[in-house]
């Protein structure tokens, strides 16, 4: 018996429904209770919320987040085999726990889930970035999710908060801190995981901020933001050479030099800089 509810400790359940991790899904399984009990409570109060869970496989976090007492968790996950040991939870928490099988990008979780509603996942690391980007770039804000509470290869982590000056900042960082506060929250090191992966890990919160830090057109931040770190160790008037014939005077109406790299310039900045090209 585990320590948050009755049914058997995850290594059976993946014995007994035959649930060997397999590489081309990302599968690195978390068997300790406590520790996904643990990631759950860093998701928040989740007793008025729905929760949106991606990659439950033999549902580890998904015991957990229901052991937290949330409110319903939608879980999606693409290997079939999880199913019956998914079904299993779902019985132990009657009319709390929707499992689909399905590609987490092909499902649109408002038809199952009402808000207020946070995101949850140990996510499989080939789907984790698109799927982050996506959440954070509809063209509406706020958006459908309160917060997401995401576990990420630590390097990804690491750009989601990185500053300005460093060299994990980029895209992702941009993307992240103009709409969510994101810190991290946890570090795991390989062996917290079956098999245990080649890399550290730590999970990510993020809550959606009311409004943007600043103002801008999210296609158009998306854009210069793009071109400026495709080719990051180029001043930005070369790098953006093709996004208006006038760049410079933009630069500099902008508050950013010329000669300055992507690197080194900030949202605030970066923000003044799609305003004015979405000015015309
Ligand atoms: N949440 C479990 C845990 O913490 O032990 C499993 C995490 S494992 C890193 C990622 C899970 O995502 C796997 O169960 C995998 O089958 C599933 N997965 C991979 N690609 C997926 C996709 N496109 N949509 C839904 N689930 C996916």
């Amino acid at each position: 018996m585990s320590g948050i509810d009755t049914l058997p400790p995850l290594r059976q359940v993946i014995d007994d429904h035959g649930i060997a991790a397999k590489k081309s899904l990302g599968q690195n399984f978390l068997l300790d209770l406590n520790l996904t009990a643990k990631i759950a409570r860093l998701a928040g109060d989740l007793s008025q919320c729905d929760v949106l869970e991606i990659g439950p496989g033999p549902g580890g976090l998904t015991r957990g987040l229901l052991a937290e007492g949330a409110r319903r968790v939608l879980a999606i996950e693409k290997d079939s085999r999880c199913m019956p040991a998914l079904a299993e939870i779902a019985d132990a928490y009657p009319g709390k726990l929707e499992v689909i099988n399905g590609d987490a990008l092909d499902v649109d979780p408002l038809a199952h889930l009402t808000p207020p509603i946070r995101i949850a996942a140990n996510l499989p690391y080939n789907v984790g970035t698109e799927l982050l980007i996506r959440w954070l770039t509809p063209q509406e804000w706020p958006p459908f999710w309160s917060s997401l509470t995401l576990m990420f290869q630590k390097e990804v982590a690491e750009r989601i908060v990185a500053q300005p000056g460093s060299k994990a900042y980029g895209r992702l960082a941009l993307l992240a801190q103009w709409r969510t506060d994101a810190r991290i929250v946890l570090h795991l090191p390989p062996e917290a995981f079956s098999p245990p992966p080649k890399v550290h890990s730590a999970v990510v919160h993020l809550t959606a901020l009311p409004e943007p830090k600043y103002p801008a057109d999210p296609k158009k931040l998306e854009q210069v933001v793009a071109r400026a770190f495709n080719q990051r160790r180029k001043m930005l008037r070369a790098a953006l050479k093709g996004m208006a014939p006038d760049i410079e005077d933009r630069l500099l109406a902008s508050g950013i030099q010329p000669t300055d790299r992507a690197e080194t310039v900030s949202l605030e900045q970066f923000c003044a800089l799609s305003r004015n090209l979405s000015a015309g």
